[in-house]
């Protein structure tokens, strides 16, 4: 089926409506109509080509929330008309200790919402920014929020469970004080989620103009962190670090706010390294650096659920499809608070 999409042919071009061809549901897949999808600074990173491997025509996009449409005749987790999402997952082996485990973001064959390899045309997977997506219900999330809160729970599929799966891995909870650096579209649900998990949570921004927002996200303190001496305020007090930043900078900065035995994950995949950090900074206090990809559909399902329970969306800006280039140079000076949204309706004309 033929379906509107919007994407880039190139690097270098701005991205501009397409026709884009989906599979007809198989035996195990779900259709969904795609009501709305978030915009993740990942697709800038992707379509522009500032990762390897950017296959063309690229239709980013692995924020989804929609309704299903149709699905397999061996499909009985969903039925038509359900509320369902799709994040960055469409396909992993099903059978590594990784997809065993639930694990299939660390699949070595796990496959991307888009960019990743498929048999279907055009011979790799297309994005959310399209008017609808088949997905092997394996991959398939339930959405349990009101369907009132629907495009705002579109970026809980990529920025949510971003942040959810370390702060969970590393144990965050009441009586740890967490910083979260970074207050974008991952930052910002870094903040609220560390704060419903009950730690007391230091917001690290650049901006001046977010120290009042990122309070009002749930942040007990909030550090510019141009300001050294805000910065030493903090010094050896952090247990955990959840980096978000999609650029590369001093890590050493925040390696110094971290207790003894504390981690700081990173979260942020730059187009180029970061400075390699100081060993000292590390060996004298027993400190971890560490990373951590996305989440697995169990727990990405576990975090739409607590999510759900704790009354927790992201902040959205919903945009039009054809507003989608302006959106990406927003976002690259930091001004959007905190996540834009696609009205996939505006696909259609
Ligand atoms: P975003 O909304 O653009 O937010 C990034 C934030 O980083 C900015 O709002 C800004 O916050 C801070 N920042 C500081 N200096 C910056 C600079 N020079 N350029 C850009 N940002 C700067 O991005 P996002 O969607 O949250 O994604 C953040 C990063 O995580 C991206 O690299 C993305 O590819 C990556 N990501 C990784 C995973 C994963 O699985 N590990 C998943 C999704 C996304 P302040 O204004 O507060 O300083
Ligand atoms: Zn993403
Ligand atoms: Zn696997």
């Amino acid at each position: 089926m033929t379906v509107k999409a919007y994407g880039a042919h190139a690097g270098d071009l701005p991205l501009e409506p397409m026709d884009i061809t989906r599979r007809g549901p198989g035996a195990h897949d779900v259709r969904i109509d795609i009501a709305y999808c978030g915009v993740c600074h990942s697709d800038i990173h992707q379509v522009r080509a500032e990762w390897a491997g950017t296959l063309y025509p690229c239709v980013p996009g692995h924020e989804i929330v929609g309704r299903v449409s149709a699905v397999g005749e061996h499909v009985d987790g969903f039925r038509v008309g359900d509320l369902v999402g799709v994040g960055c997952i469409v396909d992993s082996c099903r059978h590594c200790e990784d997809c065993g485990a639930g694990l299939e973001n660390y699949c070595d064959h796990m496959v991307g919402t888009y960019n990743g390899p498929t048999p279907d045309a055009p011979g790799h997977t297309l994005g959310g920014y399209s008017q609808q997506i088949v997905v092997h219900e394996r991959y398939v999330l339930r959405v349990k929020h009101p369907e009132t809160q629907l495009a705002a729970v579109a970026p809980l599929l990529c920025a949510g469970i971003t942040t959810y799966s370390p702060l969970r891995h590393w144990n965050v909870g009441p009586g740890h004080k967490v910083g979260v650096v970074g207050i974008g579209g991952l930052g910002h649900m870094g903040i609220k989620l560390a704060h419903a998990m009950g730690a007391h949570v230091v917001a690290f921004t650049t901006s001046e103009s977010k120290r009042g927002a990122a309070k009002a996200l749930g942040a007990d303190e909030v550090v510019v962190s141009r300001h050294a001496g805000e910065m030493a305020a903090h010094a050896k007090s952090l247990d955990f670090i959840l980096n978000t930043v999609a650029a590369p900078h001093d890590l050493d900065a925040f390696f110094e706010l971290l207790k003894r035995d504390g981690t700081m994950a990173l979260v942020g995949a730059p187009a180029t390294p970061h400075p390699s950090p100081q060993v000292f900074n590390l060996i004298m206090k027993r400190r971890s650096l560490a990373g951590s990809m996305i989440g697995g559909i169990p727990e990405t399902q576990e975090m739409l659920d607590f999510c759900a329970v704790h009354g927790i969306v992201t902040d959205i800006e919903m945009i039009r499809a054809g507003q989608i280039n302006e959106a990406y140079e927003r976002m690259l000076k930091g001004d959007v608070k905190y996540r834009f949204v696609i009205d996939c309706a505006s696909l259609g004309g």
